[in-house]
C-alpha cells in the first residue's frame, strides 16, 4: 500500500483526477495531513465519507516509529524504526534563530568516509520520501513545536538517493503543506559531481553544502573514498559552475581532525583553493567515538585555523557543538544500537 506522505501535491492531484474527483481535493487532504496533522483519514471531514473510506483502503500513513529518544543541551536525538525493521536517526537542534532537524536519507551509506560512524554501516537501501517526511512530522509531534530549518545531512549520501530526496524537498516546501521555505533547507553531498550539475537545474533556492574536509587530494583520498572518483580540483570547478548558474552561495563543511587536516599549512591551502568563491566554510570540531581512531583538534588550533580563513576574507563559522554528549554525531546512536 502506498504511503500518503510519499505524494507531492501534484501527484495527489493526479490521483484525484484519475478517480474522477476534482483536483482541489488534494489541497484539502494536504491541509488535513500537514496543517491539522490528522493521523487518519476518518478525521478529514472536509471530504466525503466515501472518499475517506477509499483513501483509507488505498493509502497508509505513519509507518515509521520513534524507538529511542535521547536529550542533551538544546539537542534531541531520535532513533527510528522503519516498516522493514531498519533503523535510522535524526537530530533536532534548538538554536537562537529557530529549530533545525538533521534528516537521514539512506539506511547506511556506501561512501565510507573514514571519520564517519554511518559510513561503517554499508548502505542497505534508499529511504522513500515518506520516510523522510515522517521523521519530521513525528519529531514535531514529540516537541509540540514547528521545525524551521531542515538539513539533509544525517545517515546517507542524499545525492545517491536523488529522486526521493528531491521529492521530499518538494513535499515539505509546499505552501499547502509543511511550508518550510527553500532557503531554510540544505542538502549536503560528499561531492557527487553529476548530481551537483543536476541540482543546479532544480527550481527554488535550496542550499547546497559540500563535505570537503581537506584542501588537497592527498589528504582527501585518505578521508573520503569518493575523492578517488571526483577529485578536489574537479569538484571545485563544478561548484564554481554551480554558483555561476544558480547565483547561490555554497557552504563547505570541514571537520577538523588532529594532525590530519588542521595545520596552518592546510588552512592556507584551503584559502588558496576557495579564494574568490562565493561560499561559507563551516569548521566542525570532531566528536571522538570509541570505534574510530581520529582525535579532536585542540581548541587553540581550531581558532588559529579559523583566524587564517577569516583574515583572508573567507566567511567562516565554527559549528556550535550540540550532540557530543548524547552521541549525536552522525551515525553514532544507530552504531551503538
Ligand atoms: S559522512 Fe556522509 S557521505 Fe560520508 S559516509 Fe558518512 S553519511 Fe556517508
Amino acid at each position: 500500500m502506498q504511503n500518503i506522505y510519499d505524494l507531492t501535491l501534484n501527484e495527489l492531484e493526479e490521483y484525484f483526477v484519475s478517480i474522477d474527483e476534482k483536483p482541489f481535493r488534494a489541497s484539502q487532504v494536504y491541509e488535513g495531513l500537514y496543517k491539522k496533522r490528522f493521523n487518519n483519514f476518518e478525521k478529514m471531514t472536509n471530504i466525503s465519507k466515501e472518499l475517506r473510506e477509499k483513501l483509507s483502503k488505498e493509502f497508509s500513513l505513519y509507518k515509521i516509529k520513534i524507538l529511542i529518544k535521547q536529550t542533551g543541551d538544546n539537542v534531541n536525538k531520535y532513533l527510528f524504526e522503519l516498516e522493514d525493521g531498519s533503523k535510522i536517526e535524526s537530530v533536532l537542534m534548538f538554536h537562537n534563530y529557530g529549530i533545525s532537524i538533521c534528516i537521514s536519507s539512506q539506511v547506511g551509506c556506501n561512501m565510507a568516509c573514514a571519520f564517519c560512524e554511518s559510513g561503517r554501516l554499508k548502505k542497505v537501501r534508499n529511504l522513500l520520501a515518506y520516510e523522510m517526511v515522517e521523521q519530521l512530522l513525528l519529531i514535531e509531534e514529540d516537541i509540540n513545536k514547528r521545525i524551521t530549518h531542515v538539513v539533509i545531512m544525517g545517515i546517507g549520501e542524499p545525492f545517491d538517493n536523488y529522486e526521493n530526496v528531491m521529492k521530499f524537498i518538494k513535499i515539505i516546501n509546499s505552501n499547502k503543506g509543511i511550508n518550510i521555505g527553500s532557503r531554510h533547507i540544505t542538502v549536503s553531498t560528499c561531492g557527487l559531481i553529476p548530481e551537483i550539475r543536476r541540482f543546479a537545474k532544480e527550481d527554488g533556492q535550496v542550499n547546497l553544502a559540500i563535505s570537503l574536509h581537506a584542501p588537497n587530494n592527498e589528504i582527501r583520498n585518505k578521508l573520503m573514498k569518493i575523492n578517488k572518483v571526483y577529485r578536489v580540483e574537479d569538484l571545485i570547478e563544478e561548484v564554481k559552475d554551480y554558483i555561476k548558474k544558480t547565483n547561490r552561495r555554497v557552504t563547505f563543511e570541514y571537520i577538523l581532525l588532529e594532525g590530519i587536516n588542521d595545520s596552518e599549512k592546510e588552512a592556507r591551502e584551503l584559502v588558496d583553493l576557495l579564494k574568490g568563491i562565493n561560499c561559507y566554510v563551516n569548521l566542525i570540531p570532531y566528536n571522538e567515538t570509541d570505534n574510530i581512531g581520529f582525535k579532536r583538534t585542540k581548541e587553540w588550533k581550531i581558532l588559529k585555523f579559523y583566524d587564517i580563513l577569516k583574515s583572508n576574507n573567507i566567511s567562516t563559522t565554527i559549528r556550535k557543538e550540540f550532540g557530543g554528549k548524547v552521541s549525536a554525531a552522525c551515525g553514532q546512536l544507530r552504531a551503538n544500537n
